[in-house]
């Protein structure tokens, strides 16, 4: 198959669909590979890199979409990328349709066969292509919060892994799912204190045996989430209840009793933020102070490490590229009922019922 992969146009967005390493995989099973011109620069990939993994060089995004049969991206197409889609066109993304009426009808429009990232599933009922973003947030989470503690940035002035003789910083995760396991990790590794919440007794259960006595866990009652609010110096939120807007778990009320300069970042930003007082940010503005509490909300962590990201993306999505390429699209998904999962868009009509319904489309 002609695999097409333009640079990313969303703003600040640096990832790029394919990898070189990527690309080797895709010609060594026959296909061809054409990326546009700088498509990799902002991590660092050259297009030397790409032509020395077997690519072909274009100019532009329009020679890519008329020289290919799939295209490979990270965000969803801008409206100039939607103008370039055929029907025959198979685009493989991240589309998150539900919330952009606007994207879906143009992608209808277009006749191309949709596959979102977000919608492919796996045997355990996990969102394989979301996973590997979570586990970049989650790390991230410790990171970014470790840094706004710090006094210059407005924070308590306090060492996530305090030193001998000082107690280290006490850190309350919301939610012990992906990215909250991999906060826990990172602010294990830093010797914080910390502590696990969850209103799954199983997911606790699971948590206690894999971390033992490295952490603590919690099931996340109200009054435990008040206490630990009022307690902690970072407070990750790390929910998700799947299709369903955050649940507010940390009140404006609860947000007075915490100490000045105490951290909340909030992953969950994108489903809505699980504090009542959390509003999306960017990287350029990530933080908004209220009541004195520091507040991140970004809700495209993994872009800030976008090489990182755009390995682990590449990493979950080869598998299913290969698919792709190997069967075509028709082929793959009557072989992986779980990339069938993914269709969105298939023949000028939303294919997922989902989006159809939240966006009063026909299915
Ligand atoms: P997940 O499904 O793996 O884990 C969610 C956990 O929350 C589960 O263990 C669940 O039991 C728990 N939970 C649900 N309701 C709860 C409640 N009321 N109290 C306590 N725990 C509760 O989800 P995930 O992959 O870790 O994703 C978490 C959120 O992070 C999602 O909204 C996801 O979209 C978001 N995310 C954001 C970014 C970003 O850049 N901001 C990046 C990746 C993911």
């Amino acid at each position: 198959m002609r695999v097409g992969v333009p640079k990313e146009i969303k703003n600040h967005e640096y990832r790029v669909g394919l990898t070189p390493p990527s690309v080797v995989e895709l010609v060594a099973q026959g296909h061809s590979v054409a990326v546009q011109t700088g498509a990799g620069l902002g991590i660092d990939f050259e297009d030397q890199d790409y032509i020395d993994a077997g690519a072909t060089i274009m100019p532009d995004a329009a020679s890519v979409f008329a020289a290919s049969d799939m295209i490979v991206k990270v965000k969803e197409p801008q409206p100039s990328e939607i103008a370039l889609l055929e029907s025959r066109h198979l685009l493989f993304t991240y589309l998150h349709l539900a919330a952009d009426k606007p994207q879906a009808e143009g992608l209808m429009k277009s006749g191309a066969t949709c596959i979102a990232y977000e919608t492919v599933t796996a045997n355990d009922r996990s969102l394989p292509l979301l996973k590997p973003m979570s586990e970049v947030a989650g790390r991230m989470s410790i990171q970014v919060g470790a840094h706004y503690l710090e006094k210059e940035q407005g924070g308590r002035g306090v060492l996530l892994g305090g030193v001998p003789g000082v107690a280290p910083a006490r850190v309350a995760i919301l939610g012990g799912g992906v990215s909250g396991v991999n906060a826990a990790q990172m602010a294990v590794g830093m010797r914080a204190d910390v502590t696990i919440y969850d209103i799954s007794n199983a997911r606790l259960a699971e948590l206690d045996m894999f971390f033992s006595s490295q952490i603590k866990t919690a099931y996340a009652s109200k009054a435990a989430i008040a206490a630990a609010v009022k307690n902690a110096h970072l407070v990750i939120g790390a929910v998700l209840v799947p299709g369903a807007a955050a649940p507010k778990l940390v009140t404006r009320e609860m947000l007075k009793t915490m100490k000045r300069g105490s951290v909340l970042v909030d992953i969950a930003i994108d489903q809505g933020g699980c504090f009542e007082t959390s509003h999306a940010t960017t990287h350029e503005d990530p933080v908004f102070e209220v009541d004195g509490v520091i507040h991140y909300c970004v809700a495209n962590m993994p872009g800030a490490v976008a090489r990182t990201s755009t390995f682990a993306l590449n990493n979950a999505t080869l598998p299913f590229v290969l698919k792709l390429a190997n069967l075509g699209a028709e082929g793959a998904m009557k072989a992986d009922p779980h990339l069938a999962n993914g269709l969105n868009v298939y023949k000028g009509k939303i294919a997922f019922k989902a989006v159809a319904d939240d966006l009063d489309l026909p299915f």
